[in-house]
């Protein structure tokens, strides 16, 4: 049914080597939501996307995709399942143009978005498709490397801090492309900090302290929820 999770981590456990960093992380997204995962420096929020991708193998838990067991697949299948991670350090080729970053990806899933409509909904990019990522503003190496994963065919996006270092002018870009992406039935985990931004995009929020989902209300109880937020956000 329509309220089944598309995307499901239960009490999910994650290691670097023998530092224990989640200990217990229980989230879910449904198929066109978007959730945002809150909290401060070092709760977990990266490890967590690095988790369910599958960059973080020392894990334990349940993460499943429509039902399919990820924690058993290795990381080219993660991605051919239909999830894609974008992270905060955005991956893409510096020396290579804009054509050519979004010519490289293969189509690992079915219906990856084609490089017309990339920059139909990216007309920035086009603009500079010739130019190499070297030259690319923060806020255009973003959107390319959110690009680079509609490319793939990626359904499922996990977005680690889009708008970090970017000019408000920008975030209100970045705001607009993922309002669009979610118009389109894209399933969006947004990792964030700047909590009025996600609250325009986001229909539930996850709040993470110390490894672990500590919090979780839909977008609709923020206001209410500011005090405790602030607590644990330390803003
Ligand atoms: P940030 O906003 O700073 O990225 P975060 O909530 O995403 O914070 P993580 O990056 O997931 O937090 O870090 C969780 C914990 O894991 C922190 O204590 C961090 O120091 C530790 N950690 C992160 N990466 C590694 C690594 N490669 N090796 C060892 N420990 C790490």
């Amino acid at each position: 049914t329509a309220s089944e999770p598309l995307l499901e981590v239960r009490d999910l456990e994650a290691w670097y080597g023998e530092s224990h960093v989640l200990h217990g992380v229980s989230l879910d997204v449904r198929e066109g939501e978007t959730i945002t995962i809150l909290g401060r420096n070092g709760a977990g929020k990266t490890t967590t996307l690095r988790s369910i991708i599958g960059i973080v193998r020392k894990r334990k838990g349940v993460i499943t995709l429509r039902g399919q067991d990820l924690l058993a697949l290795p990381q080219h299948k993660v991605a051919r399942a239909g999830l894609g991670y974008v992270p905060e350090e955005r991956g893409i080729f510096a020396s290579l143009s804009v054509d050519e970053n979004l010519s490289l990806p293969p189509k690992i899933a079915d219906g990856g978005m084609s490089i017309a409509d990339i920059y139909r909904i990216f007309p920035n990019l086009e603009e500079r498709r010739n130019s190499p990522g070297t030259k690319l503003s923060g806020g255009e190496q973003q959107m390319l490397a959110i690009a680079r994963i509609l490319r793939t065919g990626a359904r499922v996006l996990l977005l680690d801090e889009p708008t970090e270092g970017l000019a408000p002018v920008i975030v209100q870009r970045i705001g607009e492309l993922i309002r669009t992406l979610k118009t389109q039935g894209y399933t969006i985990v947004l990792v964030e900090q700047n909590f009025r931004f996600a609250a325009k995009l986001a229909d539930r929020f996850f709040v993470m302290e110390d490894g672990r989902v500590v919090d979780t209300f839909a977008t609709t109880e923020l206001s209410a929820r500011m005090g405790s937020l602030h607590e644990y956000l330390g803003v």
